[in-house]
């Protein structure tokens, strides 16, 4: 599997000097495993994602959303294969709020919002809502599966989180979520004995109580801390920590300094940035 970072900001684009080490846009993560194209979430990213795909069409790609949050679903109606007839796009989600991913995803289209309609794209859309626990098998050629079992974090409206399996290798991809006193119970299952988990790691513990930074605290707003994420990534027995969507206040440097941090206590930890791409 290779694993590409298109957005790994968290709530808002953060473009500017201060950030563009990092990147500023927001959350979307392409994982290849062998032929089969999985994306997680449509934040801004997918934008840059779909610039490069239109290289290798026609093309088949599963989309699979965390939630329908801005900062996951912005960079869709920007998704150029999307617009490309001979094109097929598998999306999964919704089925956990008040409307369903393809009402979420027509709605923020809707005129006067966005001149362009769902319906009026181009690509073959395929809508799937999913369910807890749900065991997805996808094919990525070569008569070999990709395996993507569902899981669901702490976030308000609720939220999904993903494990990837090919080849005997794990990916996971849990982002929105808020840690509590426990390990969630949840999530260390879905990623035990994980390669690779991506994590949310918003916020450093002093931002995440209120005693840092600006706003107060930000107890229930469904997010984590490295903090979290490092006890999380011990307790499943996870290879490597990725530290994903970061949070707007932060620039290079104090990314730079949580992923120092959250280094002292997992060596294996690494902030996302746009453009890291590890293979597995
Ligand atoms: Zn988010
Ligand atoms: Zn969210």
């Amino acid at each position: 599997m290779r694993i590409t970072f298109w957005g790994v900001r968290g709530s808002i684009p953060t473009p500017g000097p201060e950030t563009v080490e990092i990147g500023g846009n927001t959350s979307c993560v392409e994982v290849r495993a062998g032929k089969a194209i999985l994306i997680f979430d449509g934040g801004t990213g997918l934008r840059l994602l779909g610039k490069k795909l239109l290289r290798e069409m026609p093309l088949q790609a599963h989309i699979f959303f965390s939630h329908v949050h801005w900062d996951h679903i912005q960079g869709f109606p920007f998704f150029d294969p999307a617009f490309v007839s001979g094109n097929s796009i598998h999306l999964y989600g919704g089925n956990n709020v008040s409307r369903t991913l393809e009402e979420t995803l027509a709605g923020q289209m809707d005129h006067p919002s966005f001149p362009v309609h769902l319906q009026e794209m181009g690509a073959k859309m395929t809508f799937n809502d999913l369910f807890e626990g749900q065991a997805l098998e996808i094919d990525a050629g070569g008569g070999k599966k990709a395996r993507v079992t569902t899981g669901r974090g702490n976030h308000p409206n609720g939220v999904w989180a993903y494990r990837v399996e090919y080849e005997g290798k794990v990916v996971v991809y849990a982002t929105d979520t808020e840690h509590y006193a426990v390990t969630d119970p949840k999530l260390l299952k879905l990623s035990k004995g994980s390669d690779v988990l991506i994590y949310d790691a918003q916020y450093t513990p002093e931002e995440y109580l209120g005693t840092s930074g600006a706003g107060g605290p930000k107890v229930g707003w469904g997010h984590s801390t490295f903090e979290a994420a490092v006890t999380l990534a011990k307790a499943a027995g996870a290879k490597q920590l990725v530290l994903f969507h970061h949070d707007p206040m932060q620039n290079d440097a104090s990314v730079r300094e949580k992923e120092k941090r959250a280094r002292e206590s997992f060596a294996n930890s690494i902030a996302a940035y746009e453009g890291l791409s590890p293979e597995l």
